[in-house]
């Protein structure tokens, strides 16, 4: 049976001195050789010096480890969890402070892994599963089980810390009833984290694997795999160091992983599914590419956009913003162009924070000669552009009978002249090498009639949006170059808090299957989708994201 909260505490203090890691060993057989031939006049000096010379080696590592590891931040410094995954203020323990490597190296493996779920099996120090906390997305979760709560604070004291109570649910009781459990109603977990000091180690890590608990590209960590270096010495008969080198073999022999130990404090396997090997033992499956992946790549790193060059026309606020943001995390390099230099600039320093290379321009779509230096210009920086994704639009309200011509001229100037001219300057440049994606920036509006705001020019440029899309699209395609375009529904931005639509948002409202605006959020993944190599057999096509309002 599985017990959620107990009132004690779970995790004990740190435990971690500098003796539970092989160096640490070394250190201190070092220190007593260094005792013994200071005492012994027959000792040459040159043996003591480099007695001392390797003493200072052995004792220094560690604690260099943990002062060049990341610093903790200031909300880990001294905060443990109680059973009940509540954060509680104790004094860290004096010789501790080796849990903050431990704990950098489980966020790093968070963060690399992009993990969300994680599962810990047996004790893990509080501090550790902190700082893999931080490094969690806002929905992701951490379960803990173990056979007991630890000892420490008082439940009291620990009430009083709730602030990571919902990302860390503790499960007390037999491990293999809660792994069962986890099984039972379908668990998957990016991360699973065994601690190999506990008998039945080896059996949690083959139940893990026999019942698909960690995820296809997940990762297993074991802690404490060299026992303090003792697992690899000879005439071994202590019980637990055998249980863990038995451990450790069957990992080592185990066909569906790869794995690899790194002297991290106690030792730390890193073990992940490896397709090849499991393969060779299953020789009547199909593998194809719907097996290995398409250039054996996984469904997801088809998405990716690594060393592609792209360029977002309305970069700098709203939709545009959204897609340069998406299209950067996904490996692109961006320019942000906007007719607001300024704008474009803070989106640009943005990406940078990130890590996302791009440049800022100011240009307005509407002019031939704006246009064509764009391009040039991400030529000259780039070499060439991929993606380009033409954005940038503007809206103008007026009754039809009193639309004016400058209202019209505007409005098919931007959004659909200066569409067809990016289209022409990076079509060009595509068809040329063979290969480009165009995604343009539609609207509902080439769908339906959205009402009741009176937007005839508008409407009219995104339908002619739509002809181009379809025309270009299929025009281009058998020269490499695919031409789609998003018709995003009534999205939460700038553009509607004019003074003319700002009224309408109720009214909207009513007409929305899905019962609210879209989020520019919303869009994101369908850019990245059209940009990618995944929406190859795609073109000319119009994508709604519209909460269902134009099929009411
Ligand atoms: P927004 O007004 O918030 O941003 C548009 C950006 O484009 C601004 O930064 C602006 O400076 C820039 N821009 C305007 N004219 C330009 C020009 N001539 N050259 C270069 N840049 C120029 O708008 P948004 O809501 O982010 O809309 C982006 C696109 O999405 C537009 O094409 C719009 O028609 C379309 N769209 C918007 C909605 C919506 O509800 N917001 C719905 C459907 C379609």
């Amino acid at each position: 049976m599985v017990l959620e909260a107990v009132s004690e505490n779970l995790f004990l203090p740190f435990l971690c001195s500098l003796s539970e890691t092989p160096m640490g060993l070394i250190a201190e057989n070092l220190r007593k050789a260094r005792e013994i031939a200071h005492s012994d006049s027959r000792v040459p000096e040159q043996l003591k010096h480099y007695l001392q010379k390797a003493l200072e080696v052995a004792v220094g590592l560690d604690p260099y480890l943990d002062a060049m590891a990341t610093a903790k931040t200031a909300s880990l410094e001294g905060w443990q969890l109680n059973v009940a995954g509540v954060e509680t203020k104790v004094k860290p323990h004096k010789e501790c402070a080796s849990g903050y490597l431990k704990g950098q190296v489980l966020r790093m493996f968070v963060h690399m892994v992009g993990a969300k779920r994680i599962l810990l099996i047996g004790r893990l120090k509080g501090y550790s599963i902190l700082a893999m906390k931080e490094a969690l997305p806002d929905d992701g979760k951490i379960t803990s089980c173990a056979v007991e709560p630890y000892l420490g604070v008082k439940s009291q004291e620990a009430s009083d810390y709730s602030s990571h109570v919902k990302q860390i649910s503790v499960k007390v009781g037999p491990i293999a009833d809660t792994l069962e459990e986890l099984v039972a109603v379908g668990e998957h977990f990016d991360i699973i984290f065994i601690d190999a000091a506990q008998r039945s180690a080896v059996n949690y890590y083959n139940f893990v694997m026999d019942n698909h608990l960690l995820r296809m590209d997940g990762v297993i960590c074991v802690e404490n795999t060299l026992m303090k270096g003792q697992v690899y010495l000879e005439n071994i008969s202590d019980e637990n160091v055998l249980a863990v080198r038995n451990l450790n073999n069957v990992i080592n022999s185990d066909p569906r992983v790869e794995q690899v130990i790194l002297p991290v404090q106690g030792g730390m396997s890193v073990i992940r599914r490896s397709l090849h090997c499991a393969v060779l033992l299953q020789k009547e499956l199909v593998k194809d590419d719907v097996f290995w992946g398409y250039k054996r790549c996984h469904i997801l790193d088809r998405l990716r956009l690594d060393g592609k060059v792209a360029y977002v026309t309305g970069g700098g606020q709203g939709i545009g913003r959204a897609f340069a943001h998406a299209l950067g995390e996904a490996g692109a390099k961006v320019a942000i162009v906007d007719l607001v230099l300024a704008k474009a600039e803070v989106v640009a320093e943005e990406l940078s924070l990130k890590g996302i290379k791009n440049m800022a321009m100011g240009a307005d779509v509407s002019k031939p000669e704006d246009v064509q230096r764009i391009l040039d210009a991400i030529v000259a920086r780039w070499g060439t552009v991929h993606i380009a994704c033409n954005n940038a639009g503007i809206n103008m309200n007026s009754a039809s009978e009193d639309t004016s011509l400058e209202e019209w001229d505007k409005t098919l100037n931007v959004n659909l002249r200066g569409l067809f001219l990016c289209c022409q300057a990076a079509g060009r440049i595509m068809l040329k090498q063979g290969y480009g994606k165009i995604i343009n920036t539609a609207s509902m509006a080439s769908l339906i009639v959205p009402h009741p705001q009176k937007q005839l020019a508008y409407n009219v440029s995104k339908a002619g949006v739509v002809k181009l899309t379809q025309t270009l699209g299929t025009e281009w395609i058998d020269r490499g170059v695919r031409v789609n375009c998003i018709s995003p529904g009534i999205v939460d931005t700038p553009l509607i808090h004019s003074e003319d639509l700002k009224p309408l948002v109720q009214r909207w409202l009513t007409d929305i299957p899905a019962g609210k605006l879209a989020q520019v959020t919303d869009l994101q993944a369908a850019v990245v989708y059209l940009a990618s190599e995944a929406s190859d057999y795609m073109t000319g096509h119009n994508l709604a994201i519209e909460g269902g309002q134009s099929l009411w």
